[in-house]
C-alpha cells in the first residue's frame, strides 16, 4: 500500500503488513530522504568530532542543526554563508533540520517561560535573549533548513500537574504563531511538536488540536526524559494512532538501538539523539550485541575491527587494540574514530530496518535483532516485548 500527497514534505511508502512500521520517502526541497531515518545531532554547523564531509561519506542525508547555538550568532552572517547548508559546506543533497525549542529542557534552569516566549542568557556574552515563536521561525527561515521545528513549551517528562497542561496548551498557541510567522512555507517545512507529558488525556487533546493544523509533519515531544519505558512506549503508540498516516512522524530524543527498532514498529519515521556521539566520547562502540567498552583491558590485544561487518572508515583501518591504546593516551583522534563508527552503526541499522519493511520481513528482522542484542529473546526488556506484542510482533 502506498500513499502520496502534495505537501512539500509528503511521504509515501510501504507498510509492514503486521505492525505500524512504514518505509517512506520524505521529499524535501533539497532532495529525498528514505525513512525510517536516524538524524545525528550537530552543533555550530558541524558535528562534534565529525566533519560534514565525513557525515556525507557515511551516507548521512539529514542531520539536526541547532537554532539556539546558531541563533545566537548574527543571522545576517548565516544568510551570507548561504543558509545552514552553505554553512555546513556540503553538497546540496544534504539536508538539515533545526531543532527550535528542543533543547529548552537543558536550559530550563537558566530560562524563564512566559506567553511571550523563552527568556534566557546568552552563554557567549551573558546578554538576555527572548526566543519567541516568531523569533525562532525568523532564525530558522534565515538558516534555510528544509525542516524547521515550532517553538514549544517543554517541561520535564516526569513532571505532573497543571504545569504540564499549561505547557501543552501554550505549545498549541505557539504552533499557530509559528505557522503565521513562517515566511517560506513553500521551501521550509514547519513541524508541530506534540506535547502533553505522560497523561493520555492531555496528549490526546494536543494530538486532536495540532492535527487540525495543516502542517507538513509532526514530532512527538516531551518524552525520553527519564520516564519509565512503559510510560514512554504507551505515549508513543497513542501518538502514532492519532497522527495522519500521510505525514512524517518524528520521535525526538530517541537513539538506543532497541528503542529505534520498537518505535519503528510503533509507526515512527524519524529519530534523533546525542547518544551515539556522546557515548563515543567514553570509548563505547556500538555493535549488534550492544557495545564494546574499548578502554577495557580485554581489547588491548584484540586485533579485530570494532565490527567485522562494518564498512565505516574506522573499521576499515583500525583495530580494537589500536583504539584501546589511543583512548588510554587521551588522544582525541580516538573519540573521532569511535564517533564515526557509531554514526555508521546507527545509519546501517536504519537501512536494515527499512529494507526489511520494504521486503515485507520486518517482524522477522525484529526477532533476529532482539536475539542478537540480548542473546535470548527471554532477556529482551519486558517493555519492548509488550510494545512489540501490541502491534502483532510476538517475540517468542
Ligand atoms: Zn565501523
Amino acid at each position: 500500500r502506498c500513499h502520496g500527497s502534495g505537501t512539500p514534505s509528503a511521504s509515501y511508502g510501504c507498510h509492514c503488513g503486521r505492525s505500524k512500521a512504514r518505509a517512506c520517502e520524505l521529499r524535501l526541497p533539497h532532495g529525498t530522504v528514505a525513512t525510517p531515518v536516524f538524524m545525528p545531532v550537530g552543533t555550530q554547523g558541524t558535528m562534534k568530532g565529525v566533519t560534514a564531509a565525513q557525515l556525507d561519506g557515511l551516507g548521512c542525508r539529514i542531520c539536526l542543526g541547532n537554532t539556539y547555538h546558531l541563533g545566537t550568532r548574527p543571522v545576517s552572517l548565516i544568510q551570507k554563508a548561504g543558509g545552514c547548508i552553505g554553512l555546513l559546506n556540503v553538497n546540496r543533497e544534504y539536508h538539515s533540520q533545526d531543532s527550535g525549542g528542543f533543547q529548552m529542557v537543558s536550559l530550563l534552569a537558566l530560562s524563564e517561560v512566559t506567553e511571550e516566549g523563552v527568556r534566557f542568557h546568552s552563554p557567549y556574552d551573558g546578554a538576555e535573549i527572548l526566543l519567541s515563536p516568531e523569533k525562532s521561525v525568523e532564525i530558522q527561515n534565515a538558516l534555510g533548513s528544509d525542516i524547521m521545528m515550532q517553538l514549544d513549551d517543554v517541561v520535564s517528562s516526569t513532571l505532573t500537574g497543571s504545569r504540564v497542561e499549561e505547557a501543552m496548551h501554550r505549545s498549541i498557541r505557539w504552533l499557530d504563531r509559528c505557522i503565521s510567522a513562517n515566511r517560506r512555507p513553500d521551501q521550509q517545512n514547519l513541524f508541530a511538536i506534540i506535547q502533553g507529558g505522560l497523561d493520555p488525556v492531555l496528549r490526546s487533546k494536543c494530538l486532536e488540536e495540532m492535527t487540525k493544523r495543516d502542517v507538513p509533519g509532526f514530532a512527538i515531544g516531551g518524552l525520553s526524559g527519564g520516564e519509565s519505558k512503559e510510560q514512554f512506549w504507551k505515549m508513543v503508540t497513542l501518538s502514532t494512532d492519532h497522527l495522519p498516516r500521510e505525514k512524517p512522524r518524528y520521535l525526538m530524543g530517541v537513539g538506543y538501538a532497541t528503542d529505534l527498532v520498537v518505535c519503528v514498529a510503533l509507526g515512527c519515521d524519524m529519530f534523533d539523539c546525542v547518544f551515539p556521539t556522546r557515548t563515543a566520547r567514553f570509548g563505547s562502540a556500538l555493535v549488534p550485541t550492544g557495545n564494546l567498552q574499548l578502554k577495557k583491558k580485554q581489547f588491548a590485544k584484540d586485533f579485530r575491527p570494532i565490527d567485522e561487518a562494518c564498512m565505516c572508515p574506522t573499521c576499515q583501518r583500525h583495530t580494537r587494540a589500536f583504539l584501546h591504546v589511543l583512548l588510554h593516551s587521551n588522544n582525541t583522534a580516538a573519540l573521532h574514530h569511535v564517533t564515526v563508527h557509531n554514526i555508521a552503526y546507527q545509519l546501517r541499522l536504519m537501512d536494515a530496518i527499512r529494507t526489511s519493511i520494504v521486503e515485507h520481513r520486518f517482524p522477522d528482522f525484529v526477532r533476529d535483532f532482539m536475539k542478537t542484542m540480548y542473546g535470548d529473546v527471554g532477556r529482551c526488556p519486558g517493555w519492548a516485548v509488550e510494545a512489540l506484542q501490541s502491534v502483532g510482533i510476538p517475540l517468542s
